[in-house]
């Protein structure tokens, strides 16, 4: 069976090219791939109806002769054959079927079970297009409850029923891969009896023990995988760094505040990761505004004080020259050498760039992906920190856990608020640190909502605050999925703010090319002018410190994620910071339900939990962009308590199992043997 199951769709009767080609749409090509497209619901064919006792609308299934033939042979008319039982007659219609096909299947005189819906037409009752239509000694095969599974146009349920049977009919139990305590807590069912469930019985849904089994199967799947990587990566012997408190203090003292407790105690972990001889593997998940860059920057100052290279990488160029300001902030007395290195650095500087690199003249090297080019090469590198990482997945932090080489300590920072209970399904692979106290000057922002008709409040409020210096982004709302509807939008309200705004308004969008959003942005920064109109684009995790309110309009038609990251745009100086959301009149219960969350808190975490709720696991910011959200079945949301079951099996599996093989068939189910082998670094 374990072959079977691996095979390619073509080895099944009945399927050919064309077959494979519109399985292939559905993403089906092993065998085992059936077993995951799961029906949709059930029709219920049961009960034979006699002719005399037939409800117009409802599916049914009858038994009867074939008495007569109609084909009108003129276009347009449809072939009727007329059949009977006992108590009545009823006609069965064919559009688009030939007649020898017709004659083929319902011979004249011969009893035959038919099931379709009845409909009533010029006094008759009948059928059109009949969904199954068997000789009566076949009718076990249309007699019962039958599955509904969502299909590709051309794929028909009745091909793709008789390859999910002859799966069925060639699949036996296979070695049970959990333990007993394991089984009793998700339902005591075993693997077939769970795949057979699924497919065939009506009372099977998302939370049936049968269906929770399966995604319990699929969520320890994953687990394994990054706990085989963590293993894997923990392995690896480097040289020690050193830790040097006295300096990192100092370095602190060139900025104007303190570190916050979490801070510091993140920062306890990583040196203790950099001072171990194994290679850090580390996560620092912390919330937009949370000060991650700072733990980060501590680090990279004690590895360079070790005498080894750091690099930082950001996800766009003016995020990434950020941090190469704040770093030379806060090295700014020492003699260590920074560089910026991006796709927009002149050819020359690179070139020079990459010469000090080598003979390390340059310690701390800070960019864009840039910096993962391969004529990008470093003397020592010892530490390689990626900051706002969302687009991540296993397979590329696997990558990058090579690339630096033996001795390079892996930092990702993250401010995408994954719940607690997933933490180990995302990112089992790594250790994790969770920045959740905010630096202590930070004032909450403050949440108001107004309909769009008091924009005249609002602009008045506006006035007054840029009055006292502060800046303004106002961001567009996305009314279509069209880019030039929103930017038609979004001009539109520029004009009509440069008019109430002596013209001190910028407008930033999608279209733009880099180069020139930079220059946007950085006048933004320089307080060039007042008010920043802009589609979603601004980016995530730049300091505006004197940006304290952001305006946005129709923002019912955010997430609430999405909101929470916006609004974290403001309030990163020490002003409070105000967030109003705009809306049309008429807002949807859901709708309401999202402006007073956000209102009431300013916790990203507890926010990604209730936008979870709302909306469904997929949906949530980042999420999907996280490239990790590959369960086929399993519900983050739905199935919280079999992750939290994993969690606990997957720390005991790690410290007692001594053999891996027996869960080979589990990892392959899930297409996961693959990763496996990767992972051999
Ligand atoms: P994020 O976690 O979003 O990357 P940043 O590291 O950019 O957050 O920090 C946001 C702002 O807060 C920065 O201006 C930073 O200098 C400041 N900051 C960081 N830590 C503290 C602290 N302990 N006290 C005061 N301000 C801080
Ligand atoms: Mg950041």
């Amino acid at each position: 069976m374990y072959d079977f199951l691996f095979k390619n769709v073509s080895i099944l009767d009945g399927v050919g090219s064309k077959t494979i080609k519109l399985l292939k749409k559905k993403k089906i090509e092993k065998i085992s791939d059936l077993l995951w497209n799961f029906p949709q619901g059930f029709t219920d064919r049961t009960n034979i109806q006699t002719l005399d006792k037939l409800e117009i609308g409802k599916i049914t299934t009858i038994k009867v002769k074939v008495i007569k033939y109609n084909f009108p042979r003129i276009r347009n008319l449809p072939n009727k054959v007329i059949c009977e039982d006992e108590n009545g007659k009823i006609d069965i219609i064919f559009f688009n079927s030939r007649e020898g096909y017709i004659r083929k299947i319902l011979p004249l005189n011969t009893t035959v079970v038919i099931s379709g819906k009845i409909n009533y037409f010029k006094k008759k009752y009948q059928i059109t297009n009949p969904a199954y239509i068997v000789p009566a000694f076949k009718e076990d095969y249309v007699n019962k409850i039958i599955p509904k599974y969502s299909l590709t146009e051309g794929l028909t349920e009745k091909i793709y029923r008789k390859l999910i049977e002859q799966v069925l009919k060639n699949i036996t139990n296979p070695t049970e891969w959990h333990k007993k305590e394991i089984l009793n807590k998700i339902g005591n069912v075993t693997w077939l009896e769970s795949i057979f469930k699924t497919h065939q019985d009506i009372e099977n849904n998302f939370n049936s023990k049968f269906y929770k089994r399966l995604a319990y199967d699929e969520i320890l799947a994953n687990l394994l995988v990054l706990s085989q990587a963590r293993k894997k990566i923990k392995k690896f012997k480097k040289e020690k760094k050193k830790f040097n408190s006295y300096y990192s203090n100092k370095l602190i003292q060139n900025f104007n505040f303190e570190l916050t407790k979490n801070q510091t105690n993140i920062i306890k972990e990583i040196n203790n990761d950099l001072e171990s001889e194994y290679k850090m593997f580390r996560l620092l998940q912390g919330d937009v505004g949370s000060g991650k860059t700072i733990v980060s920057l501590i680090a990279a100052a004690n590895v360079i004080k070790s005498n080894w290279q750091v690099a930082l990488m950001a996800p766009t160029e003016i995020l990434a020259k950020q941090h190469y300001k704040l770093a030379c902030k806060m090295f700014k007395s020492t003699n260590v050498n920074i560089a910026f290195l991006s796709g927009g650095t002149e050819a020359k500087e690179k070139k020079i760039i990459q010469k000090k690199l080598l003979n390390k003249e340059i310690n701390f090297l800070i960019g864009t992906h840039a910096l993962f080019q391969k004529n990008v090469q470093f003397k020592n590198l010892g530490l390689v920190i990626i900051d706002e990482q969302h687009k991540f997945g296993v397979r590329q932090r696997i990558e990058l856990s090579k690339k630096g080489g033996r001795n390079c300590d892996i930092l990702l920072m993250s401010a995408t608020p994954i719940p607690r209970t997933l933490i180990m399904a995302f990112y089992g692979d790594m250790d994790v640190s969770r920045l959740i106290e905010k630096p202590m000057y930070r004032k909450d922002i403050v949440t108001l909502s107004k309909p769009e008709e008091k924009i005249d409040e609002i602009l008045i409020f506006i006035k007054k605050q840029i009055r006292n210096g502060n800046q303004v982004f106002w961001v567009c709302p996305l009314i279509e999925e069209s880019k030039k509807l929103d930017y038609s939008a979004a001009v539109k309200k520029y004009n009509y703010l440069m008019k109430n705004f002596t013209n001190r308004v910028g407008l930033i969008h999608g279209g733009l090319e880099k180069e020139e959003k930079n220059r946007i942005l950085n006048n933004f920064l320089n307080k060039s002018f007042d008010i920043l109109v802009s589609t979603t684009v601004i980016e995530v995790g730049i300091d505006f410190p004197n940006a304290n309110i952001i305006i946005i309009e129709n923002s019912n038609k955010f997430g609430l994620s999405q909101l929470h990251q916006l609004r974290g745009r403001v309030g990163r100086g020490k002003e409070q910071g105000t967030c109003i959301l705009l809306y049309k009149k008429n807002l949807s219960e859901n709708a309401k339900k999202r402006i007073k969350i956000l209102k009431s808190s300013n916790d990203g975490f507890f926010i990604a939990d209730e936008d979870m709720k709302l909306r469904g696991f997929g949906d949530v910011l980042g999420y999907k962009q996280s490239g990790i959200k590959d369960f086929k079945l399993a519900d983050p949301i739905q199935h919280q308590n079999l992750f939290k079951i994993a969690e606990k099996d997957i720390k005991d599996i790690e410290e007692n199992e001594k053999n891996f093989k027996k869960y080979n068939f589990l990892l392959k189910l899930f297409d996961k043997a693959d990763i496996i082998n990767e992972i051999n670094l």
